[in-house]
């Protein structure tokens, strides 16, 4: 095998590229988006209360709403909560730009906390110091997959009355001192995005305990009328009013047919996910320089992400030569995330570079490896083969 790195000429340790994520789906779930595409129901049908219900027992919450995009979800969560103009929502600063956009559709303001260094979470220490007379709701977001200090973030929200509400898309399937992630918090947000655990395609879900607000997400997802196309089918009725403005963010029906398909397999989905991350953790312990992230004892991690941290003092390259290099061997790396404030759109806005050191740190120094259901041993040898290819070349360059 050559040692040359792919990226000077050399050949690559794959030969065809290894995404960092992907969706698995199978001939069963085609079966069942065929059989709803043959009904009469193509969208808000029999499949989407089943989904919404199936979801909701799943995670233990009295309710699911379904929508059509993690983002058209955490947008329904800040329209339920009431975030208007002048409130402010705590986000993470490092963070998928959805999470801290819906406080903005809303005509609220995000308010970036800093993270913790060894997980990246929303860090609880730094958490007060941002609460004003305006402050309405905190916005978690368990990154990666491992789900927040739910106890110590809920004891703060309590102590100032505000909402919780999770950014739950890279978690579904984890779990926090035993409880499901899906009911840690007022309101949890879901993306089926293919990347994510479970896919819809497009798609979304809201769950929560709370009836009120289970009542105003399901108005907002409908354009803000009080009933939908089928119980006016049910009651053999016309009328319906419009109280509020809202969207069409409805789910279809042979989306929640693919949803309900998936679901079933979440188990055996994040099972491989934790499987693989073990093989990552073993493989990469004795690679000088990287560093995966700290995993706390209370928390069943779902893994949608394997993110490590480079020390990049120990070898003479960034993280975008790293990053190059590993395309290069066909290793579908990314970099999650930009702190959001970053964006030209936020700057825009005013926030300034500086205010979450960890986070803007962290960015420098992030790396997500390929993580998804269907890899198989032999890929994640690959991944780490192609790492140790790299920093090995990148190591003994430091030395001469
Ligand atoms: C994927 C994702 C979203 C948005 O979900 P979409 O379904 O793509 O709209 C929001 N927040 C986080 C953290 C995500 O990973």
């Amino acid at each position: 095998m050559s040692h040359r790195l792919a990226i000077h000429g050399g050949v690559p340790v794959r030969k065809s590229m290894l995404p960092y994520g992907c969706q698995s789906v199978d001939e069963s779930d085609i079966q069942v988006v065929a059989e709803v595409l043959r009904s009469d129901w193509l969208t808000t049908g029999p499949k989407v209360l089943e989904f919404e219900q199936a979801f909701a027992d799943l995670v233990g919450q009295s309710y699911a709403v379904s929508v059509s995009s993690g983002t058209a979800a955490l947008h329904a969560a800040m329209y339920a909560l009431g975030i208007t103009s002048g409130d402010e929502v705590i986000v993470p600063a490092m963070t998928f730009v959805a999470t801290a956009n819906c406080v903005v559709y809303q005509g609220g303001t995000p308010i970036f906390c800093d993270v913790e260094p060894d997980t990246l979470l929303l860090d609880p220490d730094k958490l007060e110091s941002k609460i004003t007379s305006r402050s309405k709701a905190i916005l978690v977001m368990d990154y990666a997959g491992h789900p927040c200090d739910y106890d110590t973030i809920r004891a703060i929200a309590d102590r100032h009355g505000l909402a919780l509400v999770a950014d739950a898309c890279h978690s579904l399937g984890g779990s926090y001192k035993g409880i499901s992630v899906g009911s840690l918090a007022d309101l949890n947000v879901f993306s089926f995005h293919p990347v994510k655990a479970i896919t819809t395609g497009e798609g979304g879900m809201i769950t929560t305990d709370n009836e009120a607000l289970a009542d105003e997400l399901r108005i907002f997802r409908n354009h803000g009328v009080t009933s939908d196309h089928r119980q006016r089918a049910d009651k053999g009725s016309f009328f319906y009013e419009m109280a509020e403005l809202g969207f069409n963010y409805r789910l279809t029906d042979f989306q929640s047919a693919l949803g309900l398909s998936q679901l079933y397999k979440l188990p055996e989905f994040v099972v491989r996910r934790q499987e693989i991350a073990v093989l990552y953790d073993v493989a990469l312990s004795d690679t000088p320089a990287i560093f995966p992230l700290t995993v706390r004892s209370e928390v069943s991690h779902a893994y949608h992400l394997y993110v490590v941290q480079l020390d990049l003092s120990a070898i003479s390259m960034n993280r975008a030569q790293l990053f190059a290099a590993l395309r290069a061997e066909n290793i579908g790396a990314n970099v999650h995330y930009i702190p959001v404030y970053w964006h030209p759109y936020y700057r825009h806005l005013g926030y300034q570079k500086g205010i979450c050191p960890i986070a803007e740190t962290a960015y420098q120094q992030i790396l997500s490896l390929p993580i998804y259901p269907r890899m198989s041993d032999r890929d994640v040898e690959t991944a780490v083969r192609s790492v140790g290819k790299v920093i090995s070349y990148y190591a003994h360059a430091k030395r001469l």
